[in-house]
């Protein structure tokens, strides 16, 4: 099984993927992951992705398609990825198509996250990520149990550049204008999926099992 998760920035594609890992085992690919680790590693990659990141702006289309059609080429996506964050743009959707085509790969399902613009504000303000290890808290619902500190690592938990708020409304823009119409464009090949993630991971993932089962994706 090969999954796309879409959705604005902050409507939960982490915590889905998270849990979707769990069920069926399926290789994980978040891009913004991708870039922070090669803006970590400080690689030639990292330091062109790190200024549009750092804007709220998408990393261009040819930077990204490259990075992402490395990685399925790994042995690792052949049982099943999930791709979180990719792709982000009509251009990158079509490329994505190509790569599979060429290796005889499709995708499935189109995960869609639905959550109002008013959730993932305070989503978002409230993230803190861990700057050693790069494990998510939310300062209202999971904090680390030491203060500014990682529960997995003890390494200094921080605000993510892109998740301040002028930053914040300038990616939902992005999202608004060059990733949403990835919905009609996933909606029109029929294997777009709506899922309401406003109340919690264990609704979103009985919505999941049950359009997947309905489809015959899964049994
Ligand atoms: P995320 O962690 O998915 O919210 O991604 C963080 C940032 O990485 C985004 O705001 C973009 O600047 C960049 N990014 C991630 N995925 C893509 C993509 N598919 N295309 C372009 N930029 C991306």
């Amino acid at each position: 099984m090969n999954f796309i998760l879409l959705g604005a920035p902050g409507s939960g594609k982490g915590t889905v993927a998270e849990a979707l890992n769990k069920s069926f085992g399926l290789t994980h690919i978040s891009t913004g992951d991708l870039f922070r680790m090669n803006i970590g590693n400080c690689t030639e990659l990292g330091q062109k992705a790190k200024a549009f990141i750092d804007k709220g702006d998408l990393v261009p289309d040819d930077i990204t398609v490259a990075m992402v059609k490395g990685r399925l080429s790994d042995k690792d996506c052949l049982s099943g990825f999930m791709l979180d964050g990719f792709p982000r743009t009509i251009p990158q959707a079509e490329a994505l198509e190509t790569m599979l085509q060429l290796t005889g790969q499709k995708i499935d399902a189109v995960i869609n996250l639905q959550v109002s613009d008013a959730v993932i504000i305070r989503r978002i303000s409230d993230r803190r990520v861990c700057k050693e290890c790069g494990a998510t808290y939310s300062i209202s619902f999971n904090p680390p149990l030491k203060e500014d500190h990682c529960d997995v690592c003890d390494g200094l938990i921080v605000q993510r550049a892109d998740d301040m708020p002028d930053t914040v409304l300038t990616r939902l823009a992005t999202y608004a204008r060059k990733t949403k119409p990835l919905v009609d464009y996933y909606a029109g090949k029929g294997i777009l999926m709506t899922v309401d993630n406003e109340m919690g991971i264990g609704f979103a993932m009985r919505q999941i099992q049950d359009e997947l089962k309905s489809k015959n994706i899964i049994n």
